[in-house]
């Protein structure tokens, strides 16, 4: 840890936020408790972070109104990891914006983030990077099928990718994909899927929550649980973490996903800011990460990270489930965040916490049921 002379921002002080979506709402949510105020910058005019604060209309390649959010905040943070890094540093001419625009960056392209990870020690699945065709066919003979071509820029939630099983399905690949400068990855027989979510704050002190188990559906993350990961497993996820937070001299909330293959971790990709993965601390921690952002950003000291019960996350994709049902679930904590449902849309979440295993599978297969879909077989794959 390195000693500063810093002061913590405080209340009352204003906290200005790229990005107008859930994730900005969570951390007003979690920042107005504490005495903080919140102005977010986002292009839509129904931003749902904005009943969390004001909201400046604006797109994030409108350098003028990030410089204007600069000027009315006393520190800034993003939602949004796309935001253009040239905006990212128009604010900083003004005002202190953490995570700093390096890291922003940095994630942005799926090739310089994973070349970035394998320099730091932290390993990723064999990739290849494909400009045209001839890449692609020489990517396919270095590490064979199944394949998942990705754009570099761009994709998230399982967009702007394709899995390549056989010779057959490149045409309809570079049909959809062509266009745009990619990536192709080795397809990764993992056994699972985890994340480590971790904040490091004003003196360098680093605190992370423990590894999180995901189940994914088309990309999309359905389901996340806390804990039951072996101790070594959090300690090589914690090492390469800290590789990572401090190679940017990294403030605020970071998080990495993980392929568990073969007993090791190989990092998927990495996400500057507060996770869907790390929505359950919001009540099943001690300190959620939303509030130890807030409390990053501001240089407040860091809250405990550890866990306050058993605990399961369910996302609400698209539509919700009878909300009257689900919450006659003991444990069941619901989170609307009020965005007109849409397909593939997030829309909310619930969180299950119980004080033991037996009850948390109890209820976590009672919601299954009721949310329908993939769910209850999904929720297998969690409690197997
Ligand atoms: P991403 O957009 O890279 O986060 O990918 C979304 C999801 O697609 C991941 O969480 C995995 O479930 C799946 N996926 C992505 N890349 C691979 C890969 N190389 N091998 C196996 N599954 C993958």
């Amino acid at each position: 840890m390195t000693e500063s002379n810093e002061r913590p921002v405080s209340p009352p002080a204003r906290i200005g936020v790229l990005g107008g979506g859930q994730l900005g709402r969570m951390l007003g949510l979690a920042g107005l408790p504490l005495g903080f105020e919140f102005l977010f910058l986002d292009p839509s005019a129904d931003a749902c972070a904005k009943v969390t604060g004001e909201l400046l209309k604006a797109g994030f390649d409108d350098l003028e109104a990030a410089r204007e959010l600069a000027a009315r905040v006393d520190v800034a943070t993003f939602d949004f990891e796309n935001v253009p890094e040239q905006t990212a540093r128009a604010l900083t001419e003004r005002c202190a914006l953490y995570p700093a625009p390096d890291a922003l960056g940095a994630g942005q392209d799926r090739a310089a983030e994973k070349a970035l990870l394998n320099s730091l020690g932290i390993d990723v699945a064999a990739y290849h990077v494909v400009s045209g065709r001839t890449d692609l066919l020489e990517g396919l003979e270095k590490l064979g099928f199944p394949a998942v071509l990705k754009t570099r820029r761009l994709g998230y939630d399982g967009k702007g990718q394709v899995v390549l099983r056989d010779p057959e399905d490149l045409e309809r690949a570079w049909q959809k994909l062509g266009d745009h400068e990619l990536v192709l990855e080795a397809f990764v027989p993992f056994q699972a899927e985890c994340s480590l979510v971790a904040v490091r704050g004003r003196n360098g002190e680093i605190r992370t929550w423990p590894l999180t188990r995901n189940v994914h559906s088309n990309g999309i993350l359905l389901l996340s649980k806390p804990g039951g990961f072996d101790e070594a497993l959090q300690s090589e996820a914690e090492r390469k973490m800290q590789a990572l937070l401090d190679c940017f001299d990294y403030r605020g909330v970071l998080t990495i996903e993980f392929f568990v293959a073969e007993g090791r971790l190989l990092a998927n990709e990495f996400a500057p800011r507060v996770h869907n993965s790390g929505h359950w601390t919001i009540d099943g921690a001690t300190c959620s990460q939303f509030e130890n952002h807030v409390r990053a950003i501001t240089g407040l000291p860091l809250g405990e990270t550890g866990m306050t019960c058993h605990s399961l996350m369910f996302n609400w994709i698209g539509e919700m489930p009878d909300r009257e049902r689900a919450m006659a679930i003991p444990g069941l904590h619901w989170h609307d965040y009020g965005k007109s449902p849409r397909p593939g849309r997030k829309i909310g979440h619930a969180t299950l916490t119980a004080g033991s295993a037996e009850q948390l599978e109890k209820n976590g297969r009672r919601l299954a049921e009721i949310a329908g879909g993939e769910f209850p077989e999904l929720s297998d794959k969690l409690f197997d």
